[in-house]
C-alpha cells in the first residue's frame, strides 16, 4: 500500500462539482499531516482542461478515453479500480453522490477494499471516521486498520474554498482499461423538467417535509411562503406522496438550490436532502426533535412544532 490519498473528482457537462473540492481540501488537510501524496484522478474526454482547477493537488492522473466522455458507472468504476489497484492509495475518496455511490460499491467489491459510506468526517491524521447510519439519525466513529479504504463524502461535510486552488499540478497520463463490451451505455442526460415555478431561481424557499403531515397543511406553508416572497419547496417524501410535484424536491434525486434563505419545516435533515440545500446563504430550522440532523447545518434551528411556528410567523409578516 502507498502513502497516497486518491480524489476522485466529478464532473458534469464541463464543471468540476463542489463535492471535488470539498474533498481535495480535506485531503491536504490530511495528506499534510500524515506526510501523504494527494492525487486527483480527472476521468472524462477532452477534458484536461480541468487540471488547472487541481492545483491543490501533487499529482493529477488523468485518464482520457471516448467510452469516459459520458457518466457511465461501468466503465467508471473500472477504470477507478484500475487506477486503485496500480496505485495502491491508503485512501480513496469518492463523492456520496449519485456518481459516486455507483462507483464505490464497485470498486470496493472488485478491489476487496473496505468502504465507509456516508462520512461527513474525518480526523486530522486521517485514521478515524465519522459516517451517518439510518438516514443520519446517528454517528458512528471508525478507526481504519492501516489496510486503505474507499470513503464517500456527503457533500457539505468539508469547505470546497479550502480546495479549489488554481495551479499546474504534475500529469499523469494513464490510459484506461478495456471498456470494450461495456453493458451499460449511456443514452441522453435528462435534465429536470421545468415546472410551475422554478425553485433553482428563488430567493426564498419554505420548505416542507414528512412533519406537515397532510397535504391539507399545504396551504399554511403557501401562505407563509407568500409573505416572505417566496415559494415552497420540498423534501422526498412529500413527491412520493404526491402532494407536491417532482419539480419541487430539494436533494440528491430532486434539484440543487442555493436561495439567499432555506426556512424547514418539519425535515429531518438527510444527507440525500442535504446534498441538494446545503449552499443556503442562510438555513433556519423547524423540528420537534432537538436532535435531528438539519440542526447540524442550519444556521439557526428552532425546537418547536411547526403548526404553532406556522401561523404565528404568517401572522407577525
Ligand atoms: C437514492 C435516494 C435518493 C434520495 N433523494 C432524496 C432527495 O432528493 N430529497 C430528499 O428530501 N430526500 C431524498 N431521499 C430520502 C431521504 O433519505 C429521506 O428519507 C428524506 O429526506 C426524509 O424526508 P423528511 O425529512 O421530510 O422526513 P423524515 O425523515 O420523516 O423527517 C420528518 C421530520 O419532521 C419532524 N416533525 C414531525 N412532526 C413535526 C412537527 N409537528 N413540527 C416540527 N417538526 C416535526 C420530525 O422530528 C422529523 O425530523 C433519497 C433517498 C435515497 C435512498
Amino acid at each position: 500500500m502507498s502513502n497516497q490519498i486518491l480524489v476522485i473528482i466529478e464532473h458534469l457537462k464541463g464543471n468540476i462539482e463542489d463535492i471535488s473540492f470539498e474533498m481535495l481540501g480535506k485531503a491536504r488537510e490530511i495528506s499534510g499531516s500524515a506526510g501523504a501524496e494527494l492525487v486527483a484522478l480527472l476521468m472524462g474526454s477532452g477534458v484536461d482542461g480541468m487540471v488547472g482547477q487541481l492545483g491543490i493537488a501533487d499529482k493529477v492522473i488523468y485518464v482520457d478515453d471516448t467510452n469516459l466522455a459520458e457518466f457511465n458507472p461501468q466503465a467508471y468504476c473500472k477504470t477507478v479500480s484500475e487506477v486503485v489497484a496500480n496505485n495502491q492509495p491508503k485512501m480513496v475518496m469518492i463523492g456520496n453522490t449519485s456518481m459516486g455511490m455507483d462507483i464505490a460499491g464497485g470498486v470496493s467489491v472488485d478491489q476487496n477494499m473496505p468502504f465507509i459510506a456516508y462520512v461527513s468526517g474525518i480526523s486530522g491524521d486521517g485514521n478515524t471516521i465519522t459516517s451517518s447510519l439510518y438516514g443520519g439519525k446517528m454517528n458512528v466513529d471508525s478507526a481504519l486498520s492501516g489496510d486503505g479504504c474507499i470513503v464517500s463524502v456527503i457533500a457539505g461535510s468539508f469547505k470546497a474554498d479550502a480546495g479549489r486552488v488554481d495551479g499546474s499540478p504534475n500529469v499523469e497520463n494513464a490510459s484506461a482499461p478495456d471498456l470494450s463490451g461495456l453493458s451499460i451505455h449511456f443514452k441522453q442526460l435528462i435534465e429536470p423538467e421545468g415546472g410551475d415555478v422554478d425553485i433553482t431561481t428563488q430567493e426564498i424557499l419554505v420548505s416542507v417535509g414528512r412533519g406537515i403531515q397532510s397535504d391539507e397543511n399545504l396551504p399554511m406553508a403557501e401562505e407563509l411562503a407568500s409573505k416572505l416572497g417566496g415559494a415552497v419547496s420540498c423534501s422526498r417524501p412529500i413527491v412520493d406522496s404526491k402532494w407536491l410535484a417532482k419539480t419541487r424536491q430539494v436533494g440528491k434525486s430532486g434539484l440543487k438550490v442555493k436561495p439567499k434563505l432555506y426556512l424547514t419545516l418539519g425535515i429531518s435533515g438527510a444527507p440525500e436532502h442535504i446534498e441538494g440545500m446545503k449552499d443556503a446563504d442562510l438555513i433556519i430550522a423547524v423540528n420537534t426533535d432537538p436532535n435531528a440532523p438539519i440542526f447540524d447545518y442550519a444556521h439557526y434551528g428552532v425546537v418547536q412544532d411547526i403548526f404553532d411556528i406556522i401561523p404565528a410567523l404568517t401572522d407577525k409578516l
